[in-house]
């Protein structure tokens, strides 16, 4: 007899309450998809998650995530980009990540562009954006998206889909609600502004302990861990 595992029975819930906020929001749930967040966890692990049917995972630092991705490989994974990415690092990714959420600034726009082209390749991107304004946080300035999307739009070696932001943690998850909203705000600004060969349509938004909330205001993404594999250890 087969049992289910409890990374199954936690994706089925996960997909679950997903499906659920969405309708409740009045919005399909097929426009909104999960990023199964695997940073620290085992490549076993996720070769569990992967046959259970979670198919998009997401990892935050390149090095662990080639050697995951070289073990399991990009058929039936697939594999997006969601952390602080160093420069140095950046000549490894085409052909790893099929979306990075992570870009905020113009240099590593143009790094991402460069090694793309090099690899005849074209990398999604999203624009990470710091809508709480706090000072610890990565993002661009919600005020110098505008000039940032101006400055990107030529770079043919990424294709810019949307935007991401990560608020401020609090354990209600009603307190992350105005930050995504503010992000589906700027989506819509920059949407009407209409910068050519720039998309807006993706908003990856929510982790295990708002993703309903975010889903809710909008997001097409959400990034969920915890709630999928348990408690990270330190790392
Ligand atoms: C770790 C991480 C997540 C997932 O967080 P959980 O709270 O475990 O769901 C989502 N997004 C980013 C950028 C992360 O680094």
């Amino acid at each position: 007899m087969e049992t289910r595992s409890l990374i199954a029975d936690n994706l089925a819930s996960v997909k679950q309450r997903m499906a659920s906020a969405a309708r409740k929001a009045g919005r399909d749930p097929q426009d909104v998809r999960l990023v199964a967040v695997t940073k620290t966890v085992s490549v076993e692990k996720i070769a569990e998650a992967a046959r259970v049917g979670g198919c998009v995972f997401g990892e935050n630092k390149v090095q662990e995530a080639s050697e995951k991705i070289e073990k399991l490989g990009t058929e039936s994974c697939h594999w997006h980009f969601i952390g602080r990415l160093q420069r140095n690092k950046v000549k490894y990714i085409p052909g790893l990540f099929e979306l990075i959420h992570s870009v905020d600034n113009s240099e590593l726009a143009e790094d991402i562009h460069h090694y793309s082209l090099k690899h005849d390749r074209v990398t999604p991107v999203l624009i990470q954006v710091n809508v709480s304004g706090e000072t610890s946080k990565s993002g661009v300035h919600p005020n110098d998206l505008e000039e940032l999307l101006a400055m990107v739009r030529y770079l043919n070696g990424i294709s810019v889909r949307g935007l991401m932001t990560i608020p401020p943690f609090d354990p209600d998850p009603e307190k992350s609600r105005p930050h995504f909203a503010a992000l589906r705000k700027l989506r819509d600004r920059m949407k009407a502004v209409n910068i050519e060969n720039i998309a807006m349509d993706e908003l990856s938004m929510g982790m295990s302990n708002d993703f309903e909330v975010a889903i809710e205001e909008g997001a097409t993404w959400v990034r969920v861990g915890t709630a999928i594999f348990g408690e990270r250890e330190a790392h």
